[in-house]
């Protein structure tokens, strides 16, 4: 397999799609022919000629995959890729989650799933405990439950109206292994997900002064700090990262994010 420079300049380069994974009726994953050495939790720019260029997590590295939820313009588009259509990709961009403790409790929100994959095999080479943590609206909106049933990690499934595992939101599960946690400050705590989702999170870990690498989201224009399209405005009780001090209202997915730690 062809194995191109680590961040080889920010340029596009072409790949090409080797394999379609679906995953459910709205996500699915492209698998190219070529690889991108980058870290689980780091994104890379999609470009789609007269369209735009919009971020995506790496789902894996090596070959490279990233996993799409079709919402609107761009990831509709990408919906349409077969094996051997083409994309311009640049990357690999932002922080990467950090492997840290000897428990990990990895949290998934819909297609925010998509990096954690990458993580768990990555902490797993570790020797580092590895619980997933997947949660959807329902069971049809989950993604990857097949590939991490293959992995030694302990999975819990959360479904909003309970037509897979247990009902209601993933912080219940969560908190629940925390609580069972001999050494708070041994594990981290790494998620991707909905806003809403990552804000639930934080404030449980901090109740429970349990470290955190949250992985945000937004609308990203420039992606180089400069427009302020993508800031997140945080909550009162927002907790300054430890590896963003000064950041603690302004948070910028491009430039500071997208992962932010939190001891
Ligand atoms: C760091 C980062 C990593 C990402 N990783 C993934 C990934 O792995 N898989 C994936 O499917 N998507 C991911 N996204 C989101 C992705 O970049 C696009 O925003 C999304 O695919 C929508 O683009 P679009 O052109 O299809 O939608 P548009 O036509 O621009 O918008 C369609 C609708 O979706 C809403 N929307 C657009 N973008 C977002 C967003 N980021 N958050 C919430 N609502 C939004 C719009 O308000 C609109 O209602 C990531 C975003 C960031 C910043």
């Amino acid at each position: 397999m062809e194995k191109p420079l680590f961040n080889e300049g920010k340029k596009s380069r072409v790949f090409t799609v080797d394999k379609v994974k679906i995953e459910n009726e709205k996500t699915h994953s492209l698998i190219m022919k070529e690889s991108m050495q980058s870290e689980p939790g780091q994104f890379i720019l999609v470009w789609i000629p007269g369209m735009g260029e919009k971020p995506f997590s790496v789902a894996a590295s090596d070959p490279l995959m990233i996993t799409i939820a079709d919402v609107g313009k761009i990831s509709g588009q990408i919906d349409r890729y077969q094996p051997g259509d083409r994309l311009w990709i640049r990357g690999p961009f932002g922080q990467g989650y950090k492997p840290y403790g000897e428990n990990a409790l990895l949290v998934g929100g819909g297609y925010g799933a998509s990096p954690l994959l990458f993580l768990a095999e990555t902490l797993l080479k570790k020797d580092i405990n590895v619980h997933v943590f997947l949660g959807a609206r329902s069971s049809d909106l989950l993604i990857l439950v097949d590939e991490f049933e293959k992995l030694p990690v302990t999975l819990h499934i959360t479904t909003n109206d309970g037509t897979r595992g247990i009902q209601g939101f993933v912080t219940v599960p969560l908190e629940e292994t925390i609580q069972n946690l001999a050494d708070i400050q041994n594990a981290c705590v790494y998620a991707c997900g909905p806003k809403k989702m990552l804000f639930g999170i934080d404030a449980l870990c901090e109740r429970y002064g349990i470290p955190r690498q949250l992985s945000w989201e937004a609308i990203m224009r420039c992606g180089m700090g400069l427009c302020g399209n993508c800031k997140i405005e945080m909550p009162d009780t927002w907790k300054e990262p430890a590896d963003k001090p000064g950041s603690k209202k302004a948070w910028l997915v491009c430039k500071d994010g997208p992962t932010s730690f939190t001891k």
